[in-house]
C-alpha cells in the first residue's frame, strides 16, 4: 500500500510538498492547538497516480479515503449519509504554491433530497438546512460538472425579485425549498440525469473535479505566467463543515496580520454575519471591517485575535486567514503566507528583522525579486483609474503605465515629442527603425507580436510601458486611426496603456513616479552584502547607463553598436557604406561615422564612471539598415550619385534567405575589416579621452559576436589589435583593452577551449544560443509555442527562461572547457534571461562572473542573484 491520504494530525508544515499549501497548513494548525475542524488531506502523488493512470483514482486510495471518512465520523460523532443527522465535509483543494481562484470548493457535500429533512430537524432551523443544500447544488454542479453558474444565479435572481427581496439571507425555507426544486429541474435539464443522491458518489466525482481541475486552461495559464512545475500536481482536502450560515451569531470572514497593499502593521480584514464560504469575496453583501467584530462578539474578537498573533509569530511572516464562526464559537480554515504587493513585501521584510523575527539574510529570500519590477516603473493613479474606461486588452509585455497622444509611426512620435508631447506610439508591428521612436514615446501599443516580440523586448529593455498583440484592434496608420472596443481613436487623441495588465484606456489618465524608498535600499544593501555574482548591465545610451548606475549596475555587459546607427543624422552615412561598391568609398563613409561612435561611447564611459564597458561590434545583417521606401532610395540615389535603380539593385543584393543566419555578426568584419577598424578606433580615442579628461581608469572591453571557430576570432582580433597599438601609439597612451567574443552559436560552445586562447572573455549571449540551440527563431516561435504549451512539450518560453537542461549544457560546458585554458577568464551573459531570476539563479551555479540586464531589471538581478547565494550558502550547510 502506497500512503496517499493524511489526517491533519498525522501532517505538519514541512509536508507541503506532499499535503500541499492548504493541507500544511491545516496540519501545522491543528499541531499547534488552534481550532480547525477535522478532516484528512489526499496527497499530490495522489493526484500524480490519477494522470499517470488514465485519470482514475485506483482501489488503493479510495480504499483509504473511505478508511478516513470512517474515522471522521467517529471524530464528528456523525455518519456521512445519515439521513436524520448527516456529517457534511468540505472538498478542497490545494496545491504546493497557492494558485488563487484557480481550482474551486465545493461545501455543504453529503446533503441530499433525504438528509436535508433530517439536517432540518436535528438543527431546528430549516431554512439553514435548505440554504445549506442549495448552495451544495451550486457548487456541485458548477465545479464537478461545469455547468455555468449563469442557471443558478439567475434562479436565485428570479426567487429574491419575485418576492422583493435584496439579499439570499432573506429568503425563507420555503422560498428555498422552492429554489431547490428549481435547480434540481435545471440539473436534470442540462445534465440528463438526476442530481447525484449518493454521498460516496458525491464525495468521489468532488476529488476527481479537483485533480481535473488541476489541468484546465485557466490552471496551465496560471502556472506558466508563475513558473509552477506541471508534475507537483494538487492536493484535495476534505473537511467537516461548520458553518457560518446558521443565523445571527454565525458568519465567515478573512483577514490578514498586516496590510498586503502597504505592509502597515495591524489585522486588516472583514467578516459577514450569516453567511458561508466565498460571500465575503463575491461582493454581493457589503462585509464589515473586522473591527466591528468586537462589538458584535466580544470574546470571539479576542480570541480571533490572539490567534492570529499566534500564527504570524509562528510563521514568522505575515498570514493570510479565513475563519467560520459557527454559533459563536471560532474556527480557522486556513492561514498562509499573504500575497502583497512588492511595496508591501519590502515593508514587511524590514518590520519583522526589526520586531526580531527573521534576520537580514531571511528578509533578503522573502521578497520576490521579479515583484520589483512593480517598483521600477511610474504607476497610475489607483482612484483614476477606477473610473478609466477599458477600450481593449493585450499582451502585457512591459510594466509600467504610460498615457499620452497617439502617434502612429516613429518620425511623428519623435517630432510630438520634441515638442515636449507625452507619446504613445501604436504601431501594426515594430521593426528596428521604430526604436528612436519608441524611446520617445511613454508607451508602445502594437497589433501583432507576443511577449518576446522586437516590440515587448525592446520596450522591456528600454524600461518603457508596452502592450503587445492587439489582435481586436485595427491600425490604419495611412489615415492615422485605429478602431478598437467600439471606438476610433485618432493621431493626437489620448489613450493611456497599462503594461502590467494589458488594458488598454481612452483618455490621459494621471500617473505617480515610482520612487527608490528607504526599505527598498535597505534590503538592496542587505542583498549585496551576500552575493558574489556582478551585476551589469546592457545600454545603448549614456541615459540608459546613468539609469543602470542609479540601479545599482556594476558595469555595461553589452552596449550594442547598431543601436547608434538609427539616428536621422546617421542612418544616410550608414547606407553610403553599406551599398559602396569599393574598399575606398566605404572608408570615407566610415571616416565620417567615427566622431559619432567616438561621442556615444565617450557618453557611455563618462555615464559608467570608470566601471567596465563591453562593446559588442556590429552584429545584424546589414539589410536591416538599408532604405525601403521609394522616396528613401530616391534620397540616398542623390546623395551617392548614382541612379535610383542602382540603388535598389544594390539593396536588393543584400536580401538573405535567413538573415538571422546570414550575413552578420563577425562574418562582417571578415568581409568588411574597414568597420571594424572604424569602430576600433572610437573606442580606444574615446577611452583615451574620458581617461585624460575626467581620470577614470579604463579598461575598454571589445566584443565579437557570433564566433564559431578560433580562426575567426583570430582574423578579427588581428585587426582590432592593430588599430588599437595604431591609435596607443598616435595618442602616446598605455591605456589597456580587451578582446573577447560572444558565445551564441553552440559550435562556439563546443570549441570554447581553443576560442579561449585567443578571448580574455566572454559573454553568453542567450537570446542567439538559444534561437540555434532549438532551431527556431525568437521572433517566429510565438506562432507555434503555443501548440507546445498545450500539448506540454514545454512549459516555458526558452526564450524568456533560459532552458537550463540544454542550452543550460552549453554554458557549463563552455565555461569549464574555457577555464581549463584560461583560469582567470571573464565569464557573462547578456541575453534577455540575464534578469530572469530563474536564469540568474543557474548563472551564479555555474559561477558566472557577471549577468547582464536592462537597467530596469539591475535591482531584480541583485537581488535574484544574493538569493541563490543564499540558497548554495544553506544546501551547503545542510551537507
Ligand atoms: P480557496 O482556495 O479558493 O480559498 P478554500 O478551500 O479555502 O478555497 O475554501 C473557500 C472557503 O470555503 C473558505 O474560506 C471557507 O470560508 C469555506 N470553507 C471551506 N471548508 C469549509 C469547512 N469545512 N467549513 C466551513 N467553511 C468552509
Ligand atoms: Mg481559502
Ligand atoms: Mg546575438
Amino acid at each position: 500500500m502506497n500512503k496517499r491520504v493524511y489526517l491533519f494530525q498525522e501532517g505538519n508544515a514541512e509536508m507541503r510538498n506532499l499535503l500541499g499549501g492548504k493541507g500544511a497548513g491545516l496540519a501545522e494548525m491543528t499541531k499547534i492547538g488552534l481550532p480547525i475542524p477535522n478532516g484528512f488531506t489526499i496527497s499530490t502523488e495522489a493526484c500524480t497516480d490519477y494522470y499517470n493512470e488514465n485519470r482514475t483514482i485506483n482501489d488503493d486510495t479510495t480504499a483509504q479515503i473511505f478508511e478516513a471518512l470512517r474515522w471522521l465520523e467517529e471524530k464528528q460523532g456523525k455518519k456521512f449519509g445519515d439521513v436524520n443527522d448527516p456529517l457534511l465535509v468540505s472538498v478542497r483543494s490545494g496545491a504546493r504554491a497557492s494558485m488563487p481562484g484557480m481550482m474551486d470548493t465545493i461545501l455543504n457535500l453529503g446533503l441530499n433530497d433525504e438528509s436535508v429533512e433530517g439536517f432540518a430537524k436535528k438543527t431546528g432551523n430549516p431554512r439553514f438546512a435548505y440554504d445549506s443544500y442549495r448552495r451544495f447544488i451550486q457548487m456541485f454542479s458548477d465545479v464537478v460538472m461545469g455547468m455555468s453558474k449563469t442557471y443558478f444565479d439567475g434562479i436565485l435572481d428570479g426567487a429574491r425579485k419575485s418576492k422583493g427581496y435584496v439579499y439570499d439571507y432573506e429568503l425563507t425555507a420555503e422560498d428555498l425549498q422552492e429554489v431547490i426544486a428549481k435547480f434540481k429541474a435545471v440539473y436534470l435539464e442540462k445534465m440528463g440525469h438526476e442530481f447525484p443522491q449518493d454521498p460516496n458518489v458525491q464525495l468521489m466525482e468532488a476529488i476527481k473535479a479537483v485533480f481535473r481541475s488541476w489541468d484546465n486552461p485557466r490552471a496551465n495559464a496560471y502556472r506558466r505566467m508563475y513558473d509552477i512545475p506541471y508534475e507537483w500536481g494538487t492536493a484535495v482536502n476534505v473537511q467537516a463543515m461548520v458553518f457560518g450560515n446558521m443565523g445571527d451569531r454565525s458568519g465567515t470572514g478573512v483577514a490578514f496580520t498586516r496590510s498586503p497593499a502597504t505592509g502597515a502593521k495591524g489585522i486588516f480584514g472583514e467578516y459577514l454575519i450569516n453567511a458561508q464560504g466565498e460571500d465575503v469575496v463575491a461582493g454581493i453583501r457589503t462585509p464589515q471591517p473586522i473591527s466591528k467584530l468586537q462589538d458584535d462578539m466580544p470574546e470571539v474578537y479576542e480570541q480571533f485575535m490572539t490567534i492570529a498573533k499566534t500564527l504570524e509569530q509562528h510563521y514568522r511572516d505575515m498570514q493570510d486567514m479565513e475563519f467560520t464562526i459557527e454559533e459563536g464559537k471560532l474556527y480557522f480554515l486556513q492561514t498562509r503566507n499573504g500575497k502583497r504587493t512588492a511595496g508591501a513585501a519590502l515593508q514587511i521584510a524590514c518590520d519583522l528583522v526589526d520586531e526580531g523575527m527573521i534576520s537580514p539574510q531571511e528578509a533578503v529570500m522573502r521578497i520576490e525579486a521579479g515583484s520589483l519590477d512593480q517598483l521600477l516603473h511610474p504607476n497610475f493613479d489607483v482612484m483614476a483609474l477606477k473610473n478609466g474606461r477599458v477600450i481593449g486588452q493585450a499582451l502585457p509585455a512591459s510594466p509600467g503605465a504610460a498615457a499620452g497622444r497617439v502617434y502612429f509611426n516613429a518620425d511623428d512620435a519623435i517630432a510630438a515629442h520634441a515638442e515636449g508631447e507625452r507619446v504613445i506610439l501604436v504601431r501594426q508591428e515594430t521593426s528596428p527603425e521604430d526604436i528612436e521612436g519608441m524611446h520617445a514615446a511613454e508607451g508602445v501599443l502594437t497589433m501583432r507580436g507576443g511577449m518576446t516580440s522586437h516590440a515587448a523586448v525592446v520596450a522591456r529593455g528600454m524600461g518603457t510601458c508596452c502592450v503587445s498583440g492587439c489582435g481586436d484592434m485595427q491600425v490604419n496608420e495611412e489615415n492615422k486611426s485605429f478602431e478598437l472596443g467600439g471606438v476610433t481613436v485618432r493621431e493626437g487623441d489620448y489613450i493611456s496603456l497599462d503594461g502590467s495588465t494589458g488594458k488598454i484606456y481612452l483618455g490621459d489618465i494621471p500617473t505617480v513616479d515610482a520612487g527608490i524608498s528607504g526599505n527598498f535600499e535597505r534590503i538592496m544593501k542587505w542583498a549585496d552584502s551576500f552575493r558574489r555574482l556582478k551585476v551589469r548591465t546592457n545600454a545603448d545610451t549614456p541615459d540608459d547607463a546613468e539609469n543602470a548606475v542609479r540601479l545599482g549596475a556594476e558595469g555595461i555587459g553589452l552596449c550594442r553598436t547598431e543601436h547608434m546607427f538609427f539616428a536621422p543624422d546617421r542612418i544616410p552615412k550608414i547606407r553610403r557604406m553599406i551599398l559602396s561598391d569599393t574598399t575606398e568609398e566605404r572608408e570615407a563613409a566610415l571616416n565620417e561615422l567615427i566622431p559619432f561612435q567616438k561621442s556615444d561611447f565617450k557618453g557611455l564611459y563618462e555615464a559608467m564612471e570608470g566601471r567596465p564597458v563591453t562593446i559588442r561590434f556590429l552584429d545584424p545583417p546589414l539589410h536591416e539598415f538599408v532604405p525601403t521606401t521609394d522616396e528613401e532610395i530616391m534620397e540616398l540615389a542623390k546623395d551617392m550619385n548614382l541612379s535610383f535603380a542602382e540603388v535598389k539593385s544594390r539593396c536588393d543584393a543584400l536580401h538573405e534567405f535567413n538573415p538571422m543566419m546570414g550575413h552578420r555578426g563577425c562574418r562582417l568584419s571578415v568581409t568588411y575589416p574597414e568597420i571594424a577598424r572604424m569602430q576600433t578606433r572610437a573606442v580606444i580615442e574615446a577611452a583615451i579621452e574620458v581617461k585624460s579628461e575626467k581620470g577614470y581608469e579604463i579598461e575598454p572591453e571589445i566584443m565579437v559576436p557570433l564566433v564559431g571557430d578560433k580562426k575567426e576570432l583570430a582574423v578579427v582580433k588581428k585587426v582590432i589589435v592593430e588599430v588599437a597599438e595604431e591609435v596607443k601609439k598616435e595618442k602616446n597612451s598605455d591605456i589597456v583593452y580587451h578582446v573577447g567574443t560572444m558565445i551564441e552559436i553552440p559550435r562556439a560552445a563546443l570549441m570554447a577551449d581553443q576560442i579561449a586562447e585567443e578571448a580574455e572573455f566572454f559573454s553568453f549571449g542567450t537570446n542567439d544560443l538559444t534561437q540555434m540551440t532549438f532551431g527556431f527563431s525568437r521572433d517566429d516561435a510565438g506562432k507555434f509555442l503555443q501548440d507546445y504549451y498545450k500539448s506540454k512539450i514545454y512549459e516555458a518560453d526558452p526564450f524568456a527562461h533560459l532552458d537550463q537542461n540544454g542550452v543550460g549544457q552549453l554554458i557549463e560546458m563552455a565555461a569549464e572547457r574555457s577555464r581549463k585554458v584560461r583560469p582567470d577568464i571573464k565569464l557573462g551573459i547578456c541575453g534577455e534571461h540575464g534578469g530572469d531570476p530563474a536564469s540568474i539563479d543557474f548563472c551564479n551555479r555555474v559561477g558566472l562572473t557577471y549577468v547582464s540586464c536592462s537597467p530596469f531589471r539591475v535591482p531584480i538581478a541583485r537581488l535574484a542573484a544574493a538569493q541563490s547565494e543564499i540558497g548554495l550558502m544553506q544546501a551547503a550547510k545542510k551537507n
